[in-house]
């Protein structure tokens, strides 16, 4: 959870233009000028820089816009104004938006094996924009309809809405590319890449990386993965090799394995001290100094604009956390007035305190028929923030679900600043494999719940089936 929530509502000039594409050689119908389509990227780049909120490591950020200012240099359209930056998700993904701004997440960067890896992906992302991916689809968005671009839904009406409002607007910057754009993506990013030096044998490598890790599960909230955005259909990796193959020069070699190691030493690995950081239950925010524990046995999801659990496999209840704008008022006013802009119903409510922080707390119901709802709702004032806390509920499972909405609620506290120095986040470090250790020996005895045996592994570009080679230099994470 990132402390800045926004609104953004992306206007886009109407002139239609049908116009020959230089990367693509493709004539393409486009409702975007060059300088309406950089306009449009530049206002949810900002965005993007305030809700997901940049990696804070200078020397990432420079080393990422460079590679990638290089690559978009040779690319077929480099008098946009390109920018690069790494944002601060754990999620493994890369994007783009109409305009040449490019995103790495922080997640991406220990499964990259190498800079050649990396400069692929950014090869890839460019290649989306020059051959205007985006921009065609925002331009068809705005065909069908201009209310994709409303922003943050301020007042839920139904239980719905509770879900994943803040993350609407944000979700309308993964595009969803199809299997043709990835293969042009693909064949553009790899010819990018290798055309300034780069091996281009980075990109097959890094989809194997990929496809491995979808095969081994796991998901996470907020921030799509990269193959939900960039889907992998079976020939993809295939035919990505098969072109670096026709893309490879004499002087396209550059990989820098070992320089991509060295900055990856103790590069935050999961959750950071801006977003928060899950300890088992407990959810603790150093930045904004609080904490609460969340019931036995919940999923935690930690998004950019919300926190949400939710018992395994049952959707009837579920407990929320976000930071809401108060407009002036306390707890009790604020409350009120958000439930009632919402349609919620007061069936009790009080002024309270919650371990010693001004805090109202009532029981609001909402929605019609089947999808009737009850809610246990508490607004908690903490250093200049309102923080909105709720138990949701059907009416049926309220009666079962109210005592670990109150638990919750009760357990929401503010944080020493000796106790919020002590929540730090877990580390990309290096270990020499030694007789005996096994990934999941690596995985537990150095970075506890941090990373799993298979995804150690794979981060190593091994089999998870495998065991360590004595002696290698293996990526482990530590802390956390
Ligand atoms: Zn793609």
């Amino acid at each position: 959870m990132k402390y800045t929530l926004t609104a953004v509502v992306l206007v886009a000039s109407t002139a239609i233009a049908c116009a020959t594409n230089p990367a693509t050689g493709r004539r393409q119908f486009n409702i975007l000028s060059e300088s309406s389509e950089v306009a449009l990227g530049k206002e949810a780049d900002g965005q993007v820089r305030q809700e997901m909120g940049l990696y804070g490591d200078p020397a990432w950020q420079e080393y990422v816009n460079r590679v990638g200012q290089a690559i978009a240099k040779r690319s077929h359209r480099p008098q946009l104004p390109w920018s690069f930056a790494v944002v601060d998700a754990s999620a493994i993904n890369a994007f783009a938006l109409p305009g040449g701004y490019i995103y790495l997440t922080r997640g991406i960067l220990p499964f990259l094996r190498n800079e050649a890896e990396m400069a692929n992906v950014l090869g890839h992302e460019i290649a989306h924009v020059t051959a205007k991916h985006g921009a065609t689809a925002y331009s068809r968005q705005q065909v069908l309809g201009a209310g994709v671009f409303a922003g943050r839904i301020l007042a839920p009406p139904d239980k719905a809405a509770w879900f994943d409002a803040a993350e609407l607007s944000l979700g309308l910057l993964f595009l969803k590319h199809g299997r043709d754009a990835e293969f042009e993506a693909d064949k553009l990013g790899v010819g990018y890449a290798a055309g300034t030096g780069w091996n281009p044998s980075g990109m097959a490598g890094m989809l194997t990386t990929l496809g491995r890790l979808s095969e081994a599960g796991g998901s996470s909230r907020g921030v799509p993965n990269f193959l939900s955005t960039h889907p992998l259909p079976a020939d993809r990796v295939q035919r990505v090799d098969e072109i670096a193959t026709a893309a490879r020069t004499a002087s396209s070699t550059r990989v820098n394995a070992d320089e991509f190691a060295r900055r990856l030493d103790g590069l935050v690995f999961g959750d950071s001290r801006e977003q928060g950081i899950l300890r088992g239950r407990d959810f603790l925010h150093p930045i904004m100094r609080f904490a609460l524990r969340f019931p036995d046995q919940w999923q935690v999801s930690n998004g950019a604009a919300q926190v949400t659990a939710q018992p395994s496999g049952d959707d009837t209840m579920a407990v929320l956390l976000e930071v809401v704008d108060a407009g002036g008022q306390g707890p009790s006013q604020a409350g009120r007035a958000r439930m009632a802009s919402a349609k919620m119903t007061e069936v009790s409510g009080d002024s309270t305190t919650i371990n010693g922080l001004p805090a109202f707390v009532g029981v609001f119901r909402g929605g019609a028929g089947t999808e009737a709802f009850t809610a246990r709702v508490a607004y908690i004032a903490h250093g200049g923030r309102l923080y909105q806390l709720a138990g949701l509920a059907t009416d049926t499972a309220f009666s079962r679900a109210d005592g670990l909405f109150r638990e919750a609620i009760g357990s929401f506290r503010a944080l020493s600043q000796a106790e919020a120095d002590r929540v730090q986040p877990a580390r990309i470090d290096f270990h020499t494999a030694r007789a005996g250790d096994t990934w999941a020996s690596l995985a537990q005895a150095l970075s506890g719940r941090a990373i799993g045996a298979s995804a150690l592994a794979i981060m190593n570009g091994a089999d998870p089936a495998s065991t360590p080679a004595v002696g290698a230099r293996l990526r482990v994470v530590i802390g956390g």
